[in-house]
């Protein structure tokens, strides 16, 4: 099935799981975000927590929701997101792919970096979803020459979207409170971020680790920053980048989310 239109782009932050059930400016953001979007045929999650050594794409017809945390209230344990799966889109990834291989898993479903986001953004969960993972032995280079395959799925009707956090520090988080004070560099960062989106230099987002001292903080382990590498390499010249929503909670959680269409 083809389609006549080219879907956005997304990267969405997900942050603490409780953003499952809480209103907040940040969730309101995805219930409005939803505006924006034609409706897709799949979406197809790039999670920041599914790691694994090489790339698999889920191909259940039925993804059971995972719930990948632990010490939060009962009621997130109880969240189910009972959407379909999509095996067909799943061999068309495969196919559209030239490099790398990427083998379709049936071992995962969907955990919160997909539910969380799309229980705003799509409540009904009536849109058939799959995930992709991260080869967490690849460098940054490799997540971003895939990003770029993906994006021949945006004629096909599907929904790429890229969920993590662009500053993703839980050792210096404040968990008591969601609105504590920024730490100023991971404000720093997050600024920086942004400014090379704006600018569209893929490169300095690729070489992260060149930006300093702010960049070690703010990505102390890689996997919540690569999924806006996908994002971002799936962009197409012609497109607009629009920051739906911009904020940090916890003190060093990025909350930052971009379209790009
Ligand atoms: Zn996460």
């Amino acid at each position: 099935m083809s389609v006549n239109y080219n879907m956005p782009v997304l990267f969405l932050a997900h942050g603490s799981p409780l953003n499952a059930i809480l209103d907040n400016e940040f969730t309101r953001s995805l219930k409005r975000l939803r505006g924006r979007l034609p409706r897709p045929r799949a979406i197809l999650v790039v999670s920041a927590h599914w790691l694994t050594s090489g790339t698999y794409v889920t191909g259940n017809k039925k993804p059971r929701t995972i719930h990948d945390f632990y010490g939060f209230p009962r009621e997130l344990y109880e969240i189910d997101y009972p959407c379909p799966g999509a095996p067909a889109v799943a061999e068309m990834i495969i196919k559209t792919v030239k490099s790398p291989d990427i083998e379709i898993s049936e071992e995962w479903g969907l955990d919160h970096a997909s539910w969380l986001v799309l229980k705003h953004l799509y409540p009904e969960a009536d849109i058939p979803v799959l995930e992709l993972s991260l080869d967490a032995g690849k460098p940054p280079r490799y997540h971003y020459e895939l990003g770029k395959e993906l994006e021949p799925l945006r004629q096909e009707g599907v929904l790429i979207i890229g969920s993590g956090n662009i500053v993703h520090n839980l050792s210096l988080a404040n968990f008591e409170r969601m609105d504590a004070t920024p730490y100023s560099w991971a404000f720093e960062f997050d600024t920086q971020v942004r400014e090379h989106l704006v600018n569209r230099n893929h490169q300095a987002l690729v070489d992260y680790n060149l930006m300093g001292r702010a960049a070690t903080l703010s990505i102390p382990t890689t996997e919540h920053y690569l999924p806006l590498l996908y994002a971002a390499a799936a962009q197409d010249p012609n497109d607009e980048t629009v920051f739906t929503y911009e904020g940090i909670q916890n003190g060093s959680i990025s909350m930052r989310c971009i379209f790009f269409g």
